[in-house]
């Protein structure tokens, strides 16, 4: 498991490899723009090619873009979804530039509408900017399920993979804080084990692409997506652990996206805690013999 933060690249791209590195990351990822503009942020090749150099030169061994919160792919709302598109395409860009492991996206919302409608909404402008652009997956990010956002089940994005053609540019990202809120129980030793069986049934672990482990600080099927600092919310140090040291994560990167002990962003006293979490989880598996 490669373990890092989310990470401002404020200043330019190279200066999120650096915050990376201060922070003792082995993956980072960052927003490709202001998370509360549409506007891009306007990426040359120059600066691709530096972030490259940069990433190369450090301990950093992947990156992942998270689209904006702003998209919603499943929009009724024929603008904002090609607000969407435009948007999307732009990060799978920059991921295709920065050789990210991927883009992560909020799958959308369907408000109050029909999930079935919103799921093919969204399908489609996915796979329209799957079709537009090439290299970089594209990994839809569980929810917590909160109002109608979509991905708050297996099921749901087993459907959102069909509804965007099932192309193998397409994966998933876990994010143990949503998982926890939209009712999967990760803290009992089994449940962790049970919830990825899961997975590997209704969607496949081969499309499983990232990992995002927060604490929760709201509990089991609260629908609520409330980050809590690693080791002080509901799952606690040995969920966090056992999370991190989860056999089947072993070659994915897993970034935290935690306010921190001042609300900057995660700090490097979190990520070398998730360090020492991952060898703690692994000692209590091979205590029990797994
Ligand atoms: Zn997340
Ligand atoms: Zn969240």
């Amino acid at each position: 498991m490669l373990i890092g933060a989310h990470v401002s690249p404020a200043g330019g791209l190279v200066k999120a490899v650096e915050r990376g590195t201060e922070r003792g990351c082995e993956a980072i990822q960052i927003f490709n723009q202001s998370p509360r503009m549409w506007r891009p942020t306007p990426y040359g090749e120059d600066d691709f090619t530096a972030f490259r150099q940069a990433a190369e030169a450090s301990p950093v061994q992947a990156v992942l873009i998270h689209a904006v919160y702003l998209l919603n792919c499943a929009s009724e709302d024929a603008e904002i979804r090609a607000k969407s598109r435009t948007s999307l395409i732009h990060s799978l860009r920059v991921g295709h530039g920065i050789g990210a492991r991927g883009v992560v996206l909020h799958p959308g919302s369907a408000k109050r509408g029909d999930v079935g409608a919103a799921i093919r909404r969204a399908g489609e402008v996915i796979g329209e900017a799957l079709a537009e652009t090439e290299g970089c997956q594209l990994h839809l990010e569980d929810t917590a399920g909160a109002g109608g956002t979509l991905g708050r089940s297996f099921d749901e994005l087993a459907a959102l993979l069909e509804a965007a053609g099932g192309g193998s540019r397409l994966g998933v990202c876990l994010d143990s804080c949503h998982l926890l809120a939209s009712g999967y129980d990760l803290r009992p030793a089994s449940g962790l084990a049970e919830t990825v069986d899961e997975f590997d049934r209704v969607v496949g672990l081969g499309r499983l692409g990232s990992l995002h482990l927060n604490d929760s600080a709201t509990p089991l099927g609260s629908n609520r997506d409330r980050h809590a600092d690693i080791g002080t919310g509901e799952l606690g140090e040995t969920g966090c652990a056992a999370y991190l040291s989860e056999p089947r994560f072993d070659a994915l990167p897993c970034v935290i996206e935690t306010n921190g002990p001042d609300r900057q962003g995660p700090s490097a006293e979190e990520v070398s805690l998730c360090f020492k979490l991952r060898e703690r989880g692994l000692a209590s598996r091979r205590r029990r013999g797994r």
